[in-house]
């Protein structure tokens, strides 16, 4: 992947000579997702190119709905993207909707077909689609491509005056058909659609193509560079002779860069929605989800989606950018800001027999040790607690340096225990250990008898909080060798399980984020979440080696 630094990428470098030459005064750049589905995180990268250079020559971006397909849009993606921009970070100089345009853009479709550059062809979609040519054949002229202007004036105003049904007639550009670039082989710029459109009813049943649409938009709006990806290089020419043609005062002009795509992360709205539609997930804000809105509910922040965005540079490869890296980015984001604190996934019960039967204490413990502005909290300590499952082996394999019969461990912030006794249920499974503790050798007492060599991590039984934790795995697993996206589901995406956490998460708020001592980054999920029951989602483990199965 060819990768520039954040700085100095080749598209500001264009601004910068193009503001330089005087080619351009306002530096005008937009965001226009097509509101037929939630933003992902390929939009993000999108999304941070086109504010930030914008930001970074004092120019302006706006939000545009690019609503020109009435039978995929809706306004509910309209608010949703909306709120995913503002939640990176964003604030759009102008909201604009496309829809709004199309009376100017039926304007310069009549400006084409008066200079005899569009001609209404009575060709099916199929029919076009066949005497398109190929990439080594050129394509042949629609028998209906030499009507008068008079004609295809006459015959555009009844598509817009409904005379005619879904696909029986189209605009086209008249342009080459046998132009080595398909784009400009005639390219269809009208259809009609008798359907309700979010933004204007039914005013409207023709409707205009992107390649037509997009290039009018932006020079409606003064786009000075309009930022795209790599799969529109080959418009380009077609953006540039839309803008030519229909004599727009204001020329903007189109520049690609690469495409995002994750591995083991699907990254098309319309798969996406396939896996909403199909109950497949638990909407569009899964927290499995790439997207904006799953990723929020996950637990990442704007912050590291921005950094993750920039690092990746404005690149013009397309390369599969590994998923690890965006983890990477919250991880580094979240390690000085969340509060660290403990949280039992699978709970084992340990009763401390040496202790004091109703005696409670509070231990000292820092709110998070690499920052100690944060302050310190009291954690209650008393005769009952839970450990991680993990954390004891009846039978110890080699290297293990955690609880088994006869091992002593530090538990962290309180004392160590010493395991004697395991009590199992008439299955043979344990169920509970009895331990000893040693008041001397309680942390931050400067204990320096003996040491042990695992420390691990508990909630106090009494206090504790039980929570429901949710551990997400990627939606995807294998590679793409292995089939389409609905053979590569991950049947083990999610794992929903019970513990506990302390005392001092009980008044926890939805989007809080912490660092569970040994698991990870969780999140409080937004959606799920009551005061009486916590939902926790797995954000991302820690770099550790310690696994959460
Ligand atoms: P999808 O294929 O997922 O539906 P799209 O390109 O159709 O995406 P739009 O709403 O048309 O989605 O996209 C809005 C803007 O976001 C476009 O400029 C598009 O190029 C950009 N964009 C979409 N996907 C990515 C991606 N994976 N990486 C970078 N930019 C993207
Ligand atoms: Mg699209």
């Amino acid at each position: 992947m060819e990768t520039t630094s954040n700085s100095s990428d080749f598209i500001r470098e264009i601004v910068k000579e193009d503001l330089q030459a005087g080619k351009v005064q306002q530096v005008v750049t937009r965001f226009p997702p097509e509101p037929n589905g939630y933003l992902h995180i390929g939009h993000a990268k999108s999304i941070c190119i086109n504010f930030e250079i914008a930001k970074d020559f004092n120019g302006k971006t706006n939000l545009r709905f690019d609503d020109t397909n009435p039978l995929k849009e809706d306004v509910e993606y309209v608010n949703a993207i909306k709120e995913d921009v503002a939640w990176l970070g964003f604030t759009w100089d102008g909201l604009f909707f496309a829809s709004d345009y199309f009376e100017e853009m039926y304007d310069r479709a009549v400006v084409l077909i008066k200079k005899g550059n569009a001609f209404v062809d009575d060709l099916s979609a199929e029919e076009i689609r066949q005497t398109r040519g190929t990439l080594t054949e050129p394509g042949q002229n629609s028998p209906f491509r030499d009507r008068t202007v008079e004609e295809n004036l006459d015959l555009f105003a009844r598509m817009r005056a409904g005379e005619f049904k879904d696909g029986e007639k189209v605009l086209r550009a008249k342009i080459d058909m046998s132009s080595p670039n398909i784009n400009l082989r005639d390219p269809v710029i009208y259809r009609i659609a008798h359907a309700t459109h979010h933004n204007t009813g039914d005013k409207w049943c023709i409707y205009p193509m992107y390649a037509f649409a997009h290039p009018l938009e932006d020079a409606i709006e003064g786009v000075s560079h309009s930022l795209c990806t790599l799969e529109f290089k080959d418009q380009r020419p077609l953006y540039d002779w839309v803008i030519r043609e229909c004599e727009m005062p204001h020329i903007s002009h189109q520049y690609e860069f690469g495409r995002l795509s994750l591995t083991d992360t699907i990254m098309s709205k319309r798969y996406l929605k396939k896996l909403v539609d199909e109950g497949v997930v638990d909407g569009w804000d899964d927290p499995r989800m790439p997207t904006i809105s799953g990723l929020r509910r996950r637990g990442f922040t704007p912050e590291s989606i921005r950094t993750f965005v920039r690092e990746l540079g404005v690149t013009v490869g397309s390369g599969e950018v590994d998923y690890k890296m965006l983890e990477h980015y919250i991880r580094e984001d979240l390690k000085l800001k969340a509060p660290r604190t403990m949280g039992v996934i699978r709970p084992l019960k340990v009763v401390i027999t040496n202790y004091p039967e109703d005696q409670v204490e509070l231990l000292d413990a820092e709110v998070n040790p690499e920052v100690p502005e944060m302050g310190t909290k009291q954690i209650p300590f008393s005769r009952e607690i839970y450990i991680e499952q993990d954390d004891f082996m009846e039978v110890p394999a080699a290297k293990y340096f955690r609880l088994f019969p006869g091992n002593e461990v530090r538990l962290k912030n309180a004392y160590f225990i010493k395991c004697h006794d395991v009590v199992k249920d008439e299955n043979g499974q344990v169920v509970e250990l009895h331990c000893t503790y040693d008041v001397e050798t309680k942390s931050g007492s400067g204990f320096t008898g003996r040491k042990v060599k695992g420390t691990i991590h508990w909630v106090d039984a009494k206090s504790a909080v039980p929570v429901e934790f949710r551990l997400y795995e990627s939606l995807l697993t294998g590679s793409k060798e292995d089939g389409d996206f609905i053979d590569r589901m991950n049947p083990n995406s999610l794992e929903v399980v019970h513990g506990y956490v302390g005392a001092d998460l009980q008044t926890a708020q939805p989007q809080d984020k912490f660092q569970f001592f040994r698991h990870g980054y969780f999140n409080v999920d937004p959606k799920d979440s009551t005061p009486e029951h916590k939902v926790f989602n797995l954000i991302v483990s820690l770099k550790s080696s310690f696994q959460i199965k």
